[in-house]
């Protein structure tokens, strides 16, 4: 334990290597137990891990959440409270698969099936237990605590069991419904993606195929031309769509006749061309043409191949009539409504299934140049360009997305779109404007949850549907499983759970589960209650954790994981899952970049902590706006910054504390008291930053919270202990006092945010020298506001010495005046003794006197800022030059000292030689005084000086030589 507290001997510190023997303590005394354990149990404080997914090396946004998530359970539990922390693992989707996909080198899903299920679901359990060695270590290496006893899995059995039960509520409450519907779709992976996970994606620009094509008009010599970027759409051409008020005009171009927007006559064709006929669009709407082609001919029937009016045509770009196939979402609709049965010809992986025979088994993207072709050898092609834009792309497989018109389960989350909006308005977001703004704005748009994927590695959709009635079932338990079908379920995992049919009860049909497993944005949402196996067991439990009062992650969760949490949170329980939550930003590379493996533009992690210890990564990210949701650039620079600014000053207060208790063998009172203003001055300090800290905190604003013990620090080692050196010189009790009280205080203001530090301070200030104490910081409760100290009338007073005593200081800077130059007088607008005395001291003048304005006079130069002023005297008597060059020696004596090796207190001999009478005389004067401030026995004129030690006095030098 030594190992961890700070020594006077101790010259620089490592404070990698002390975190890690601060993790070592803790777990052999078994620390994050105890600090649950103190706390009563009927003061719960509800944190919710997001679950990690563990397909990933970990990274720097695994370190910031990572710190988020420690910060305010460690907090909370130094307020009282029992905090558990749970730890949640995401294993299961498309993400997983993936990464075992990549692994074996397959392309489609057909590999998967080749490979068989069973082999390939045990690969995705094994790579998911890969990383998540790596993410624990990291996660231990940050110092954030988790407690094993709530750690969770969303593959284990009884959390998709509860999953299960989850899904047949929603069944049960008309929320889980079978529908046929346009979705985005990856042809990549094989499956629909949900709305959340398209914008998860993002848009990239893609250069597609822009062609115009010639539809013929049944009872008119004429075409009709149509623009579309996706040619594979046109063996499904069903419908031609044209505004009804638009105007429309038919022109004659190279011998043939074409039907198109009155306005874009130039842009088709290139120049202005005689009008023959204009038509309003609604004369158009009704007239007949010749399908493309003949696959789906017999639609003519359910009224296809004929103009109609749709509200989505606009004039923007192509010819102003819209091509209409089952492949767009609008279309979709327009037709659906209009009877218009639909089909699919693209399979899974986006190849042109049988029924297009002509361009079979091609995928759509390859489908489009013959189409092209063949529409060009049939003169049906008008024109073809290429055209850039912006597509939707798969947020796995980075390939662009389609729209897919399939059979799919949805939650319908339009039906409780109001309750959602309702309870989000008591959700405390931080930053704010996440509330209304992306998170608000998504929550109003909501559309229904596509929910069923058409793969293998997740939790099965529980759903039985009669092969022959078409009667469906969602069973919710696996009791109920048995129940129907006898099958007692060990591995509710495909391919198992497929192999489990039963008689139909309304007819002799075998009831066989749908293919699909879900959506595993589903599996993170429902942690809640399936991390418990609720409602199975734990409902009291459950029940007192719910809704979390915390919750923290990356802001792209706002349509990922808070957005599911949120809508299972409102469809099972009627109320919102979460209390408070803090978004936060992304860190960038150095370049101000993304952070990228293949490009190596950052340094990793782990070596960043072997070089600068995690507490000054966790400070640097808990006081950046990074933990307000904002985009920060990253760079060891700043971590190193934290450490010279408060790592450092904190750790070298704590030495200089200890230096002088040594020397003067000071003992903690517990009655200590203090009467001196500079101690008042920092206790109020204290307190003010302890109300900051804990405003910040309350309020989950940690950078607010964590950058005033920022200033505490910069306080005390830059002004306290400099104006008070004196004091500490000749042993002052007071100042021993106080110190050690403020020091100590601050390790426990610091515990939540550098939890290594603080403990080393805590063990150095406490053991040894308080009688009763804690084993560890952070069993200790949170610091409250001592009323009592919280001086304003001193603390503002403070600032304008402050200010008072910076502009003093620039007044001797210009006029190249050391501040070891004493000078006579000083002018200032403050009356209080004792902060004349500071003014006094820090400016090294005879005499402050009180002045209501500027003072004039010969040598007298005043500054002024914001509301105070300076008049300082700078003439310089015979006495005064003496007395500077006395200070200069001295100075360089210590130095000397210093540089020796010598101990605080050590007595020592001193030799001296100077050409100059002036020092000489000047040492011989004043030999009494200086022995006693430097603590030398003897000082000795000499001519033979050994060494190299020269102190520059003026434009005179003094060679000394030290003997010990
Ligand atoms: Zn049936």
């Amino acid at each position: 334990m030594d190992s961890i507290k700070i020594s006077k001997e101790h010259n620089m510190p490592t404070f990698p290597n002390t975190e890690l023997e601060i993790l070592r303590y803790w777990e052999e005394k078994d620390i994050l137990r105890k600090s649950i354990e103190q706390r009563p149990t009927d003061k719960p404080f509800t944190f919710y891990d997001g679950p990690i997914t563990s397909n990933n090396k970990p990274h720097y946004g695994h370190a910031l959440t990572m710190v988020i998530k420690d910060v305010v359970p460690r907090y909370k539990t130094m307020k009282g409270f029992r905090v558990d922390r749970s730890l949640g693992w995401d294993c299961q989707g498309i993400p997983v698969e993936y990464e075992v996909e990549k692994e074996l080198g397959f392309e489609q899903k057909e590999d998967i099936e080749k490979f068989g299920i069973e082999k390939f679901n045990e690969m995705c359990r094994k790579s998911v237990e890969k990383y998540q060695g790596e993410i624990s270590a990291l996660t231990k290496r940050m110092g954030r605590w988790v407690n094993k006893d709530e750690e969770y899995a969303t593959m284990d059995s009884s959390y998709i069991e509860s999953v299960w039960w989850s899904l047949k509520e929603l069944y049960n409450k008309g929320l889980l419904y079978q529908g046929y519907k346009v979705v985005p779709y990856s042809t990549r992976a094989g499956t629909t993606l949900s709305n959340s996970e398209v914008a998860l994606g993002g848009y990239q620009a893609v250069v597609d195929p822009a062609v115009t094509v010639k539809l013929k008009l049944k009872e008119k010599d004429s075409y009709l031309l149509i623009w579309t970027t996706t040619p594979w759409t046109l063996p499904g051409n069903l419908l031609a769509a044209v505004g009804r008020s638009f105007d429309y005009v038919e022109v004659e171009y190279e011998g043939e006749k074409y039907i198109v927007g009155k306005e874009l006559v130039e842009t088709i064709f290139g120049k202005q061309l005689e009008i023959l006929n204009t038509y309003k669009g609604e004369e158009l709407v009704g007239m007949e043409y010749e399908p493309l082609y003949p696959y789906y001919a017999e639609k003519s029937k359910e009224g296809a191949f004929k103009v109609v009016h749709a509200e989505h045509v606009t004039f923007e770009d192509g010819t102003g009539i819209v091509h209409q196939a089952p492949y767009g979402e609008e279309d979709f609709i327009l037709m659906t409504g209009m009877g218009i049965g639909m089909f699919d010809y693209l399979d899974d992986q986006g190849n042109m299934k049988e029924e297009i025979e002509q361009f079979k088994g091609m995928f759509y993207k390859k489908a489009n140049k013959y189409i092209m072709q063949d529409l060009q050898e049939r003169n049906l092609l008008f024109k073809h360009e290429e055209y850039e834009h912006q597509m939707p792309m798969c947020w796995r497989t980075n390939t662009p997305l389609i729209y897919k018109p399939i059979k799919s389960w949805y939650v319908k989350v339009t039906a409780i779109r109001e309750l959602l909006v309702k309870e989000n308005k008591s959700i405390g977001w931080v930053p704010e404007h996440v509330k209304e703004g992306r998170f608000g704005n998504w929550l109003e748009d909501a559309r229904d949850w596509a929910l069923s994927r058409n793969r293998y590695w997740g939790t099965p959709l529980p759903a039985w549907v009669c092969d022959k009635c078409g009667e469906v079932e969602v069973l919710g338990s696996f009791a109920e499983v048995k129940e129907k079908s006898g099958v007692e379920l060990r591995d509710p995992h495909k391919p198992f759970v497929d192999d489990i049919t039963y008689k139909c009860e309304k007819c002799a049909g075998e009831m066989r589960r749908v293919e699909d497993v879900i959506d595993v944005w589903y599996d993170s949402g429902a942690m809640p209650f399936a991390r418990f196996h609720y409602p199975f067991e734990n409902q009291e439990k459950f029940k007192s954790k719910y809704p979390a009062e915390f919750i923290g992650e990356g802001v792209d969760q706002t349509r990922g994981w808070f957005y599911t949490l949120h809508v299972l949170g409102g469809a099972l329980f009627n109320k919102k899952a979460f209390k408070n939550v803090i978004v936060n930003g992304m860190a960038l590379a150095p370049d101000g970049t993304k952070m990228s493996k293949s490009k190596r533009n950052y340094t990793e992690v782990n070596l960043v902590l072997d070089q600068l210890g995690a507490d000054a990564l966790r400070l640097y990210f808990v006081s950046s706006p990074i933990v307000n949701g904002e985009e920060v650039v990253f760079s060891e620079k700043f971590l190193k910054d934290i450490t010279a600014t408060v790592l450092l000053p904190y750790w070298n207060s704590v030495k200089y504390f200890l230096n002088y208790q040594s020397q003067f063998k000071w003992k903690y009172d517990s009655n200590w008291s203090t009467d001196n203003v500079m101690d008042r001055w920092i206790l109020a300090r204290l307190n003010q930053t302890v109300q900051e800290v804990e405003e910040g905190m309350e309020s989950y604003k940690l950078h607010k919270a964590s950058k005033p013990i920022f200033n505490l620090i910069d306080d005390l080692s830059k002004w306290y202990i400099r104006r008070s050196r004196e004091r500490f010189v000749n042993g002052d009790k007071q100042a021993l006092d106080t110190l050690h009280f403020v020091l100590f205080e601050i390790s426990k203001l610091m515990a939540p945010f550098a939890p290594f530090i603080s403990e080393s301070v805590y063990m150095t200030l406490a053991n040894g020298f308080i009688p009763s104490v804690k084993e560890s910081v952070h069993l200790e409760d949170f610091p409250s506001v001592n009323k009592e100290f919280l001086n304003e009338e001193l603390l503002s007073n403070m600032s304008k010495v402050r200010d008072i005593c910076s502009i003093g200081l620039n007044i001797r800077d210009e006029k190249k005046l050391k501040v070891r130059q004493p000078l006579s007088k000083v002018y200032i607008p403050l009356e209080e003794k004792d902060m004349m005395e500071i003014v006094k001291g820090e400016l090294n003048v005879k005499d402050v006197i009180y002045s209501e304005k500027k003072v004039e006079g010969e040598g007298i130069e005043s500054q002024e800022a914001k509301y105070v002023f300076v008049s300082l005297d700078t003439k310089i008597t015979e006495e005064l030059k003496e007395e500077g060059l006395l200070n200069e020696i001295v100075r360089g004596l210590q130095v000397a000292r210093k540089d020796s090796g010598c101990q605080m207190g050590e007595m020592i001999s001193v030799k001296y030689r100077s050409e100059s009478k002036e020092i000489l005389d000047l040492i011989e004067k004043n030999k009494e005084k200086l022995c006693k401030m430097i603590f030398v026995e003897s000082f000795e004129k000499s001519q033979e000086i050994t060494g190299n030690t020269v102190i520059k006095v003026e434009n005179y030098t003094l060679e000394i030589e030290i003997v010990k």
